[in-house]
């Protein structure tokens, strides 16, 4: 799932949630389940133009969440986010450092997404942001 998606529901998780902890367990099971919901994104490949784009998703993401929440921010939204960009910072974090005896976690990442390369693979996550606002609103 694009990191704008993660994003988004990490920030709603952190105005919704009432501490730490379970916005902790919310945020990376959501996370888990978003990659698992049929989607649309980029792949995993190493290259200039993914990194680009990596880049404008997370700063896109962040734009959002923060207009979303508005002035409801605090550190459990800045955490909410945290947590839920988290396995895909672990991810990188294993890939870029060569940590051989974790690229199980890695495969087993990769092995979860639910990647559908047309149209309606963006509608998914259309559907959660809808979702993060009606919380947010609600
Ligand atoms: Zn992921």
């Amino acid at each position: 799932m694009l990191s704008t998606i993660h994003i988004i529901s990490g920030a709603t998780l952190g105005v919704l949630a009432t501490g730490s902890g379970e916005l902790f367990f919310w945020s990376v099971i959501l996370h888990f389940v978003l990659d698992i919901v049929p989607h649309n994104d980029f792949s995993f490949a190493r290259s200039r133009k993914y990194f680009i784009w990596a880049s404008i998703d997370m700063l896109l993401g962040l734009l959002l969440a923060f207009y979303l929440v508005g002035d409801r921010i605090d550190y459990m939204v800045i955490l909410g986010i945290g947590f839920s960009i988290l396995p895909d910072i672990v991810n990188f974090v294993i890939m870029a450092g060569r940590i051989s005896p974790l690229k199980f976690y890695v495969n087993w990442h990769r092995g979860i997404q639910n990647r559908k390369k047309d149209w309606w693979g963006y509608l998914t996550g259309l559907i959660v942001i809808g979702i993060c606002i009606y919380a947010l609103v609600a």
